[in-house]
């Protein structure tokens, strides 16, 4: 199978506070992705800041780092072919009230700053995040749906 990759997802603070980890789940898993990481997790300043080091110069940084370390986090690595640039489709633009209804943040969020849900925007940035997030790797399984989802 080519093109399989790995992204990094997460559920942002005011996703896990408002019961939105099942849903997500949900639609990464049914379109048939596979979950290789997850875990709930309390953000440090300094762990937060690294994931979003790109940002550090942008007006909103400040807020951006206090929001994700406001509360617990669901961290996930999602599996699949192409699922870096799928997932980000799943998901929805960055502004959700630009979001098409039909993604996560088109159907369930509002405002930029609250916009629930991250994912990787590129191959080398997930390889990058997933460093950063599970440090000691993943789940290593074999996936019996796999044949009935590929060709
Ligand atoms: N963000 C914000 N204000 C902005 C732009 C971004 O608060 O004007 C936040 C928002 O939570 C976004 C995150 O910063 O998800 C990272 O920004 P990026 O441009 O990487 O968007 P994403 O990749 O999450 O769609
Ligand atoms: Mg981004």
């Amino acid at each position: 199978m080519s093109n399989t990759e790995r992204t990094y997802i997460m559920i942002k603070p005011d996703g896990v506070q408002r019961g939105l980890i099942g849903t997500i789940i949900q639609r990464f898993e049914q379109r048939g992705f596979i979950l290789r990481g997850l875990k709930m997790m309390s953000v440090e300043k300094s762990h937060a800041e690294a994931h979003y080091a790109d940002l550090s110069s942008k007006p909103f940084f400040g807020g951006l780092v206090e929001y994700i370390c406001s509360a617990p986090v669901c961290a996930m690595c999602w599996e699949g072919k192409d699922v870096v640039k799928t997932g980000r489709k799943i998901i929805g633009a960055t502004n959700p009230l630009a979001s098409e209804p039909g993604t996560i943040r088109g159907d369930f969020c509002i405002d930029v700053g609250r916009n629930i849900i991250h994912g990787s925007d590129a191959v080398e940035s997930a390889q990058k995040e997933l460093a950063l997030w599970f440090p000691d790797g993943v789940c290593e399984y074999e996936h019996a749906m796999k044949p009935w989802i590929y060709e």
